[in-house]
């Protein structure tokens, strides 16, 4: 199996702070990537080593578990997965884990608030993007972009209302041959959102968990010193997890800050970036900005809103993500930041800062 690790969108910066901690907490750190091709780190604050390690084994072990549950390409002993709701398609409804259902149905109410940005039944047009991708990205001098008539025979199959979830049931049906669900705008997102719901625990009463990109901040940071957490916003043209390249950094905390960017997957046809984010109305990668983080409490949700504001223009993300209530920072192709009113106030070039306020 090819093993991608992708690069971390945000790095996680922990603020030291220049005082004896008052605290019985001490800051542990951990980080495995065995799960959603990403790296995942677990940054807590535990009385002991011990209960922070436990922590640590049993969030990869859901993790893992989840990224089976979610996988497209694999299947997997005793466990009915997306792969298998694919392989069914059009044959007959499959019994699957209640929490696939429940990510379908939010990724379905979803579809319609973002008027259909955001479509898990995109999968064959995805698939077509992923095969030429896998084909050229290691060759620039030969490689091509799908042809419209491809892609055109491939969106034939992608309609969500044809993705049906029996609750009574407990199935998962594509109801048409050819269909292919794709969760991965939201996957990791909501997987992480799963974890950190169920790992909250008394010996570990402050964790942050940043699985690729995708991250979620529960509880104050123990040191006595600081109320939120520093998340540092990747310049998206540096060199892969080098810290020294924040374009800024947002303090937050008890919520989730999601990016998605262009500098992960893709590959380049004739000196452009092809990218593995496709705007469902054209067919073709979203091209608007480098990158674009969202800040939303909940995780799931905040990954497919990521997915959606880096498809839509600066604009009409802005309009969007202003009329449900939320805050994004974009970062456009060449390094300009900006963000939403709420975003400013956690942001560090806007004066924010990570000490309690006395
Ligand atoms: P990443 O997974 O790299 O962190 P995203 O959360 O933005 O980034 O999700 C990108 C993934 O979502 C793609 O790899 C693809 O599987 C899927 N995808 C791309 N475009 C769409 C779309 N318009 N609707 C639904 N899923 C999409
Ligand atoms: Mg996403």
């Amino acid at each position: 199996m090819q093993k991608r690790i992708a690069a971390l969108a945000i790095v996680v910066i922990l603020f030291l702070a220049g005082c004896q901690p008052i605290s019985p907490y001490t800051k542990y750190r951990g980080q495995f990537n065995s799960s959603f091709d990403t790296i995942t780190t677990i940054i807590g604050y535990a009385e002991t080593q011990e209960a922070f390690d436990d922590f640590t084994a049993d969030a990869e072990a859901r993790f893992l578990e989840l990224h089976k549950l979610f996988d497209i390409y694999h299947t997997y002993e005793g466990m009915n997965n997306i792969k298998t709701v694919n392989d069914s398609a059009g044959v007959a409804p499959v019994v699957v884990d209640p929490l696939l259902l429940d990510l379908v149905d939010l990724c379905k109410e979803w579809y319609v608030k973002t008027d259909g940005i955001v479509n898990i039944a995109l999968g064959p047009v995805l698939q077509v993007w992923h095969d030429y991708r896998e084909e050229y990205k290691g060759d620039t001098a030969s490689a091509k972009l799908p042809t419209e008539a491809e892609l055109q025979a491939a969106a034939q199959f992608c309609d969500i209302n044809k993705v049906i979830v029996d609750r009574a049931a407990g199935t998962l049906y594509l109801a048409e041959a050819g269909m292919r669900l794709d969760v991965g705008a939201a996957a990791k997102g909501y997987a992480a959102q799963v974890v950190a719901d169920e790992m909250k625990r008394e010996s570990v009463p402050s964790f942050l968990i940043s699985a690729g990109g995708n991250v979620i901040a529960s509880g104050a940071p123990k040191d006595g010193n600081r109320d939120t957490w520093g998340i540092g916003l990747q310049d998206p043209e540096a060199e892969i997890m080098d810290n020294n390249d924040n374009l800024d950094i947002l303090f937050l905390n008890d919520t989730s800050a999601v990016t998605s960017g262009d500098y992960q997957r893709y590959y380049v046809v004739n000196g452009e970036k092809q990218n593995h984010i496709i705007d469902p109305r054209t067919l073709h990668p979203a091209q608007h900005v480098a990158a674009v983080t969202v800040i939303v409490p909940d995780s799931g949700v905040a990954d497919i809103l990521s997915t959606t504001l880096f498809i839509l223009t600066q604009e009409e993300g802005k309009a969007l993500i202003e009329s449900l209530g939320y805050d994004a920072v974009w970062i456009s192709h060449d390094n300009v930041v900006t963000a939403t009113e709420g975003a400013q106030k956690l942001m560090k070039s806007y004066g924010a800062t990570n000490k309690v306020s006395k």
